[in-house]
């Protein structure tokens, strides 16, 4: 049976993918090291491989005993502040792990991989709305190697004809309330979880970080994307691969910004609580804006996001509120 092997499968945004595959009816195994991940997580009856991917017999095994078709990377170190003051980890993680992964491909034949890739690849925008073709020069480790993956991905594809997309996610947030899976970090550091987690009464209020951004309220400015519009975007990416589509890179984001203040304001509404929140100073390493160009993922792989803000926010309230403690209960 043709398999699609999900790295990373039991993360957060792994998770939405796994419970995609199984909805289309897509045989799917999942490879993650639950440093991160949860098992509970993985829903579906996905054969789920606990083990690290820089471990070689590992990725030999998994792919031995199943039909790989096509590969999907989810898995990866994602703490921007930690890649800072710990490069190594995240070069060992995530350049090293993909390095394995393409050459238990090449050694298995398998030709297809999509990768999950980020708009921090592009560092300081030159312009927005950002298109892939623009400068990337990351700052930050993480974007860093999550560029150099992309370089080894191009090289891979010349050398040894491994097709790949990458796709560089911009803020990816909400969750899938059927599959009753969410987002689960722990430390959380992204804005729509801890804005939900103040509403919850887990903390007596949000930090908004920074108002003097040259931004209409003076808050940045980023593109929020439904974490089941992104994971639609990968099985196009898959199924464009198949139908014999060029590698390449794609930006996936909705084009359009909110700022900080406006996610506060829309989450206000859609949970009915007070939500305080208090000025503090900038985060090192923010640029003011970020919105990505996706004509060319409209073009090439037919993707069209369907869910704007309020239903990002409302389906993430929905996991936050029946799931206080996450996975854990
Ligand atoms: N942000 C904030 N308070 C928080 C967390 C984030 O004001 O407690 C801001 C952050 O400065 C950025 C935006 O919210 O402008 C989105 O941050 P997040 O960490 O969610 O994603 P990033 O854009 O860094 O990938």
């Amino acid at each position: 049976m043709k398999t699609i092997l999900v790295a990373g499968g039991a993360g957060y945004i792994g998770s939405h993918m796994v419970a995609l595959l199984k909805e289309r009816g897509i045989h799917t195994v999942v490879a993650d090291n639950l440093r991160t991940g949860h098992w509970q997580a993985v829903k579906g009856g996905a054969k789920l491989y606990v083990g690290d991917l820089r471990d070689a017999a590992f990725l030999d095994r998994i792919f031995t005993e199943n039909d790989i078709d096509g590969v999907i990377n989810f898995a990866a170190f994602s703490l921007v502040g930690e890649s800072v003051t710990d490069p190594l980890k995240y070069y060992g993680n995530n350049v090293a792990g993909s390095q394995s992964m393409l050459t238990a491909m090449k050694d298995h034949g398998v030709k297809r991989i999509v990768f999950s890739s980020t708009a921090a690849t592009y560092g300081e925008p030159e312009k927005q709305p950002i298109e892939e073709t623009d400068r990337t020069e990351p700052t930050n480790p993480y974007g860093a190697t999550k560029l150099a993956i992309e370089g080894m991905l191009k090289w891979c594809d010349r050398a040894y004809g491994i097709q790949y997309v990458a796709l560089r996610y911009f803020n990816a947030a909400g969750a899938n309330t059927d599959a009753g899976i969410g987002e689960d970090h722990n430390p959380e550091s992204h804005l729509i979880p801890l804005v939900l987690k103040t509403a919850l009464g887990q903390r007596d209020h949000i930090g908004i970080f920074g108002d003097d951004y040259p931004t209409a309220d003076g808050t940045c400015i980023r593109d929020y994307i439904h974490v089941r519009d992104l994971v639609e975007a990968h099985l196009l990416a898959l199924e464009y691969l198949e139908k014999g589509g060029e590698s390449g890179v794609f930006n996936l984001g909705s084009g359009d910004g909110y700022s900080v203040k406006e996610i506060i304001d829309t989450a206000r509404k859609v949970t009915g609580k007070e939500i305080p929140a208090v000025v503090e100073p900038r985060r090192a390493g923010d640029p003011s804006v970020l919105i990505a160009s996706n004509h060319k993922a409209a073009e090439v792989l037919g993707w069209k996001p369907q869910r704007g803000l309020e239903q990002i926010i409302s389906d993430a309230w929905a996991w936050h509120s029946s799931h206080p403690n996450g996975y854990e209960g």
